[in-house]
Order: structure tokens, then sequence, then C-alpha cells
């Protein structure tokens, strides 16, 4: 588990935005950072964002709701979310767990997601629900 990114330490209730700001996210994170990675899907191939790993209960909209467009392609399963004033991808409810969000681990306060170096990738053209 990562427990601190760079000089950044992962706090238990940590908070993280968008771009513009617009969208706050407060999230429960009392392991750190789990399972941050990429994903090679045609989704995230563009977006490029790390993501790491949240159960539903553990990620709550503090602010700008109003202003999170929901985003679904392919099987529809899964839930992307993206701020609509600013673009930013914060988060996603899975299609692999569906009991978990995703998160983008760039929009946490004060965490550099290059400090992280290399994760690992998730084979998203073969998803794992399609095996
Ligand atoms: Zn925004």
């Amino acid at each position: 588990m990562i427990k601190q990114v760079g000089d950044t330490p992962i706090l238990p209730l940590h908070r993280a935005s968008c771009h513009c700001g617009a969208v706050v996210l407060e999230l429960t994170l009392p392991d750190g950072l789990v399972s941050p990675r990429r994903c090679d899907c045609s989704l995230c191939r563009r977006k490029g964002a790390i993501v790491a790993s949240v159960p539903l209960a553990g990620l709550r909209v503090v602010q700008g709701a109003e202003l999170l467009t929901l985003y679904q392609f392919n099987t529809r399963t899964a839930r992307h979310y993206f701020c609509s004033r600013c673009g930013i991808h914060t988060h996603h409810q899975r299609r692999s767990s569906p009991d978990q969000y995703g998160f983008n681990v760039g929009c946490l306060d004060g965490v550099n997601p290059f400090d992280l170096g290399e994760v690992p990738t998730s084979d998203g053209v073969n998803h794992p629900a399609d095996r």
C-alpha cells in the first residue's frame, strides 16, 4: 500500500478536485493508494490517467455534483464521470468491480502521479469481464 507520494502523505480522508475546482471529492483512504494502475482500453488510452481503487462508500462528491457528466460506452456498464466545465475525468464506477470506484490519482490534493514511477497497466483491450 502507498501512504505517501513524493512529499505528500495520503490522508485517511483525502480531497480531490477537477482542474477548474468545481468538482470536489472526499475520498476515504485508510490504506492509502490501493492498486494504482493505468489501463489501455479505448477510453483510458486517450485519457492517460493513473487510477486507484476505493469502495463505493469511500467516495463522496462534496461539491459540483451538478457539473459531473456521465459517459458510458460499449456494454454501458462502467459509469465514467467527468467535469462538464474543464473536462477532467474524476472517477468511474468499474465494470470489472462494480462495488468500486476508480479515481484519478492526479486529482488528489498535492499529489503528482509522476512521483509514483512505473505502475502496472490493466489489460483493458481484453477486458476481464469479456474473458
Ligand atoms: Zn472542472
